[in-house]
């Protein structure tokens, strides 16, 4: 694990950020936080799901083979990128060997080589690849976040600890909520996150969550324009459940919703 305070590109967090070792804790935590900055630092500290805690170290600790000499991150990893983003991407939860390893989201795996790829053809990225937090990668007038901040095992985080890290995505949208116009979400998981986030930080969101659909488009009064996508995993990519051109068009409406693109 790497230690925080320690010098690594993404770390926001130093050997003093107050760790949540409670849901409660990630409540008032993520509450009273000064800013985003301060809000990436406290939630890569947090410790408040024992099981996922102790999935993520271990996986730290045993690495894959052919991770064998990098240093695994093996804490939560915060939302990354602009920070009065105008595009926010939502997923799921890190990747054991992907987020979980190289410290930054969607870095280092499969799903990452898909989702950067898009963004880099969209304009959204600096680079077509996402391989570890010194690559040089940028965002642009984007950022992505994530519901639950811990690797979990089989991809599968459990209800209680879903809701124990909703407060870190609720603050997190209130931060950014602001100059938001189009929300791309990964999946269903993320879906239903979103909009409780979305409610959380105030947009007038429908009463019943809307239904998930690649594709699916909801506009928020007086806020972001909400467009669901197949998630990026590999069950849906080596597929051909989601296709590049199927990406493709979800970041093009996006990028006329935020107003970065002719919607010819
Ligand atoms: S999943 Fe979220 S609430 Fe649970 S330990 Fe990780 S960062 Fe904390």
């Amino acid at each position: 694990m790497i230690p925080p305070g320690t010098g690594f590109p993404t770390d926001r967090a130093s050997a003093s950020t107050p760790i949540a070792q409670s849901a409660a804790d990630v409540e008032r935590l993520a509450e009273n936080v000064p800013s985003l900055a301060h809000l990436d630092g406290r939630s890569s500290v947090c410790r408040a799901c024992p099981r996922l805690v102790a999935w993520r170290e271990e996986v730290a600790e045993t690495k894959r083979a052919s991770f064998a000499d990098d240093r695994y991150w093996g804490r939560p990893i915060s939302g990354w990128g602009e920070t009065r983003p105008e595009i926010l991407v939502v997923g799921l939860a890190p990747a054991a060997h992907g987020g979980n390893r190289t410290g930054r989201i969607f870095t280092g795996d499969r799903s990452g080589d898909w989702l950067f790829a898009a963004l880099h053809r969209a304009g959204l990225a600096a680079q077509p690849t996402s391989t570890t937090a010194y690559d040089g990668q940028q965002l642009r007038h984007t950022r992505i976040t994530l519901p639950v901040r811990c690797a979990p095992p089989a991809n599968k985080p459990t209800p209680q600890e879903r809701d124990a890290c909703a407060p870190w995505l609720h603050q997190e949208m209130r931060y950014v909520l602001p100059t938001v116009r189009a929300v791309v979400v990964l999946g269903g998981f993320g879906w239903t996150s979103t909009w409780t986030a979305l409610r959380a930080a105030g947009a007038a969101v429908p009463v019943r969550t809307p239904v998930f659909g690649h594709g699916a488009q909801v506009q928020v009064p007086n806020g972001p324009l909400v467009i669901g996508c197949y998630h990026v995993s590999q069950q849906n990519t080596f597929t051909g459940r989601l296709t590049e051109a199927m990406l493709d068009e979800v970041f093009r409406c996006a990028k006329v919703a935020a107003g970065l693109a002719r919607t010819a």
